[in-house]
């Protein structure tokens, strides 16, 4: 049972691997959108070969591979075979994962990507980030250049990790569609340029052909969030941008049970630091290195857990994009309400920009997602005392600070997701106290739209 071959064997086996690998990937290429989240790699010769017929992805909780000798342990830790040493670097059930997002985020185009799973959304924006922001002796001081509307965590990473602890120089960007601004802020220590599309949550976005065209004139790459539109909608990667985040802790995992996040990279990146191999793969590089050496893997249990939810992201997608516009288009009439940001309003100020790029794939049909911005008529700015009126009498959506969920989630962003970053942080990131998130579920659009109604009716 035990093999007894010799290095080179156990490497020209690896080779063997990589090539089944390549073409179980072309084959899944020319499937469609639902096909490809239901199936990935996972075939008939996964899982009569190694997993015992089982037709779904098994849970390895398994921390470490065994190996048949010392020739195959060498061959695997020096990278030079596919191999699952420990799951802090690699798992079979997280490559399952991660081989399914790289082809449904380069979904459409012959690009070839490659994915690596972490266990946050945080981590993956740090992962993806570090290794740009090195020390450099023949570069000016680094800074980067990002849209101040971004998640409440991410805006602290930079604003707080980076540039008050480590003095690195984030640079934000206040109005992400004026090319202008991203223009004057590029100069040549800048690292890379990022952006979340939408942004968690004043939806705003930006034109991800220009900012990416932007960074390649500077050989530096352009990192787009794009939680808010998930690949469904939304594949920042076909309109030139270089790395792509997830936190798969949202819609991707829309049932609500793992905290995920998920890191896409295209192959050969522009780049003025690090190696080549970097460039070359970025996220397998990061998976190999940096990320094995800081840590922060996902559990095998939760990379199955979002993988069984990533199989219906479409069709939730559909549903809930098609739930939000009537909903936004409820509120935008609602006399107790000042403004509603939503991507899929004629009155939203980047609507254009929004459909161009927003479409449900394997359609021509524009579709908007889950996620509005509400502001709440108050009898003077800054107050927040109508919102919290509205805010408390919800019935049935949930106060928490949680969004892409199958249940609709209000979110109070000021004194929630947004109260660490301060008054001055709110400001730049345009986070109001009357503002409130909503996400907006798979009910009945009418049930969610009750909902609101009573509430504003307690005003
Ligand atoms: C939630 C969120 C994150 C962080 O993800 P976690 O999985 O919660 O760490 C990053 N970006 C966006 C846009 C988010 O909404």
């Amino acid at each position: 049972m035990i093999k007894n071959l010799t290095k080179e064997e156990w490497v020209k086996i690896g080779q063997e691997m990589i090539a089944e690998r390549h073409r179980k990937i072309m084959v899944a290429k020319t499937r469609k959108f639902d096909t490809i989240a239901t199936h990935g790699l996972y075939d008939y010769e996964e899982s009569l070969r190694n997993n015992n017929g089982s037709i779904m992805e098994p849970i390895y909780m398994s921390p470490a591979q065994a190996y048949h000798n010392s020739a195959e342990m060498e061959a695997g830790l020096a990278y030079e075979m596919p191999n699952w040493c420990y799951s802090r670097i690699a798992n079979p059930s997280t490559y399952f994962l991660e081989e399914t997002t790289a082809l449904l985020e380069s979904y459409g185009s012959d690009i070839e990507a490659s994915c690596l799973a972490t266990g946050s959304g945080m981590a993956a924006v740090r992962v993806a980030t570090d290794p740009f922001l090195v020390k450099d002796d023949t570069l000016p001081p680094p800074n980067f250049v990002a849209c101040a509307k971004v998640y409440g965590g991410t805006f602290q990473q930079f604003w707080v990790r980076r540039w008050k602890e480590q003095g690195i120089e984030v640079r934000w960007i206040q109005n992400p569609f004026d090319m202008h601004e991203w223009e004057e802020k590029t100069d040549s220590g800048t690292r890379f340029l990022f952006g979340e599309f939408p942004s968690n949550p004043s939806v705003a976005i930006f034109d991800i052909e220009k900012v990416a065209a932007l960074a390649h004139s500077n050989r530096i790459p352009c990192i787009v969030d794009s939680t808010c539109a998930s690949p469904a909608l939304t594949r920042p990667l076909l309109h030139g941008a270089d790395i792509v985040i997830q936190s798969a802790s949202k819609v991707i995992g829309a049932s609500g049970t793992s905290i995920a996040g998920l890191l896409t990279s295209r192959k050969n990146i522009p780049s003025k630091v690090g190696e080549e191999a970097m460039k070359a793969d970025f996220a397998t590089w990061a998976k190999f290195w940096p990320f094995r050496d800081n840590g922060p893997a996902l559990s095998p249990m939760n990379a199955i857990m979002i993988l069984n939810d990533l199989r219906s992201l479409r069709m939730r997608l559909a549903q809930m994009s098609n739930t939000a516009l009537k909903v936004a288009t409820f509120l935008e009439n609602h006399p107790k309400i000042d403004r509603v940001h939503y991507p899929g309003l004629r009155s939203f100020e980047a609507h254009e920009i929004a459909r161009n790029y927003m479409k449900l794939a394997d359609t021509d049909q524009n579709m908007f997602g889950y996620m509005m911005a509400v502001e709440i008529r108050e009898d003077s700015p800054l107050e927040s005392k109508n919102s919290r009126v509205f805010y408390d009498a919800l019935q049935m959506f949930w106060r928490a600070t949680d969004l892409g969920r199958v249940k609709s989630v209000a979110t109070l962003n000021a004194i929630s997701t947004h109260q660490q970053q301060g008054e001055e942080g709110r400001k730049i990131a345009d986070i109001k106290p009357n503002t409130c998130r909503l996400s907006v579920g798979i009910e009945d659009p009418a049930d969610i739209i009750n909902d609101l109604e009573q509430a504003l009716d307690k005003i």
